[in-house]
């Protein structure tokens, strides 16, 4: 039995609550989890009942889509709507959080962010979360076995396809077809 570890699965979680995600720049998912239990989740995503990104197009100022609440936000206002609290909990972020966020994290009371991604990691945002003593760790996530299974014979057929006399273009583009299903 290959049981899954804590941190696979709040993370795992976290990418499958990224792809509820409805601005179209960024999909991010967070999970806020306290005693491994999860407490919340959010995504990146406008108000509710609001316009969707997916559907109108970001409202981007100076670059940002101002549109979108940020996943970890969307997370910790969903504990504040409910009254959860969220000190000294633990939350997993698909991306290193934005310094709006990281803030916002920091005075909840989250003490250890595990991201998957490096993501422009702001200096001053890791300044922070080094000065509030913020435990960041990143996790990345992990292919299911089944998955490395399927990626290795695939690879492998490949490789004995190419010793073969087939057209070297149409080779290169299965490479990339098959590279792009397992990235
Ligand atoms: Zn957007
Ligand atoms: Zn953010």
């Amino acid at each position: 039995m290959n049981r899954i570890s804590w941190n696979q699965y709040f993370m795992s979680q976290s990418h499958l609550l990224s792809r509820r995600s409805t601005c179209t720049r960024l999909a991010v998912g967070a999970t806020i989890v306290r005693e491994k239990r999860m407490i919340a989740g959010g995504y990146n995503g406008s108000i509710a009942g609001g316009a969707h990104c997916s559907d109108e197009g970001c409202y981007v100022i100076d670059n940002h889509c101002v549109r979108t609440i940020h996943a970890e936000m969307n997370a910790l206002l969903q504990c504040a709507k409910f009254g959860v609290p969220t000190e000294g909990a633990e939350i997993y972020v698909t991306h290193f959080p934005c310094l709006q966020c990281c803030k916002a994290l920091i005075q909840s009371g989250i003490k250890t962010v595990y991201y998957a991604v490096d993501y422009k990691n702001h200096p001053y945002a890791v300044e922070l979360f080094n000065q509030a003593k913020v435990k960041v760790v990143q996790v990345q996530l992990e292919k299911s076995q089944d998955d490395e299974t399927k990626q290795e014979f695939m690879s492998n057929l490949l490789d004995k396809l190419a010793e073969t006399n087939m057209n070297k273009e149409e080779i290169q583009a299965l490479y990339k077809k098959a590279e792009l299903l397992f990235s």
